[in-house]
């Protein structure tokens, strides 16, 4: 195998298998010469990643789509993006399907790019004074996009930013922090792309006081049950899995219906295809099952879904999918919320994603992206949210 493409493998695994970093599909990377351009495909996890992973594309024909004006009914436009980029593919019977996010790997001159949504990083990306503190920490080191649609949107809005960032400082910064969404980080080696990840996490990490870590709690067989009682009496539940977790941080934010507001809107666009954008918190004296399960009924009545994520006090934070290992997938997304909501205290409190921004994601995600998730139930994927 190149050496390229192994140093490529190693990367994307060392934070993909990391929490921290990556959480089920979210994140992707790349490598680049001249002329091509490896880019992980959509529906596969950086955690475990091998060189069938990857599409490569030709870099020329990439050129021409970011020289292209495309038509701004958002549906066909994704439509005609989506069939330019099979075709840049060097291999087109390849059944792969590169992201959009592709063209902004593209554009970035730097061999290998790694994107994540740090949990650290996204606490000071998902907080009210995100901005100022960038430029606080970091200065001309990076490059700030305040929050844009994913997809097109946000690729032609970084395309437009780097070159004048690039006209002014003769160089394209190697991090470029995007709004309630995540980090680019790009270098010429992956040794760079390591140091420049630390120091990056350093930074923050300085700013972050207060307590870290969380003590986990034991889950009662008692909570087990009525946890499982009230979920059997819901149809809409029937074939599904739950898991619950109980700890410090959860029982942080259900001490009451004001701390559960600080998670209670997603952050980022992953968030909400994962764990939807609004969830169920139960917080009567006494909660048996038929009290569970009527806050439940009423909350598919209000919302037109079943809760994906249910925190019930002093029980836990519920994740509810289609297999065990999906909803410990939510709940790891639900567990990033709020870790990112009580990091962001020190960068002024949380900053969510405003009513349009989520409606964007809700439609969208509906019409490209659930299918991706939800049909790859038979292998070792779990879709791949906006990637
Ligand atoms: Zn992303």
């Amino acid at each position: 195998m190149d050496k390229n493409i192994s140093n490529l493998i190693e990367i994307s695994r060392f934070y993909g298998k990391n929490k921290e970093y990556v959480i089920a599909g979210g994140g992707n990377t790349s490598f680049k010469t001249r002329d091509k351009l490896w880019v992980k495909a959509s529906g596969f996890r950086l955690s475990d990643i091998t060189e069938k992973g990857f599409v490569s594309l030709d870099r020329n024909i990439l050129k021409k789509i970011s020289k292209k004006i495309y038509c701004n009914d958002l549906q066909k436009r994704e439509d005609e993006i989506r069939n330019d980029l099979a075709a840049s593919k060097t291999d087109t019977s390849s059944p792969l399907r590169p992201s959009v996010e592709a063209m902004l790997h593209h554009i970035i001159t730097n061999n290998f790019v790694v994107h994540t949504h740090s949990t650290v990083v996204n606490a000071l990306m998902c907080s009210r004074f995100a901005k100022k503190y960038s430029n606080k920490l970091f200065g001309n080191k990076v490059l700030y996009i305040p929050y844009t649609n994913p997809g097109y949107l946000l690729y032609k809005k970084i395309e437009k930013k780097l070159k004048i960032f690039e006209e002014k400082h003769n160089v394209q910064p190697n991090i470029i922090l995007i709004q309630n969404h995540g980090v680019f980080v790009s270098a010429n080696t992956i040794s760079e792309i390591k140091n420049i990840y630390e120091y990056l996490i350093s930074r923050i990490r300085e700013k972050i006081s207060g307590k870290t870590d969380h003590i986990e709690y034991d889950i009662s067989s008692e909570h087990l049950n009525l946890v499982l009682q009230s979920v059997n009496m819901i149809k809409g539940y029937r074939e599904s899995a739950f898991k619950i977790m109980h700890n410090s941080l959860v029982e942080h934010f259900m001490k009451s219906k004001e701390t559960f507001k600080q998670i209670a809107d997603p952050f980022t666009p992953d968030i909400i295809v994962y764990c939807k954008s609004k969830y169920l918190y139960i917080d009567d004296e006494q909660t048996g099952a038929d009290t569970i399960s009527s806050r439940i009924q009423a909350f598919k009545e209000k919302v037109g879904y079943l809760p994906k994520i249910i925190l019930i006090r002093e029980i836990g934070c519920i994740g509810i999918e289609s297999s065990t290992e999906k909803a410990g997938y939510i709940q790891d997304t639900f567990f990033d919320q709020m870790k990112i909501s009580y990091y962001s205290d020190n960068f002024g409190g949380p900053h969510f994603l405003n009513k349009d921004d989520i409606k964007f994601i809700e439609n969208w995600e509906a019409e490209h992206y659930r299918q991706n998730i939800f049909q790859d139930s038979n292998s070792n994927t779990y879709g791949d949210a906006m990637h």
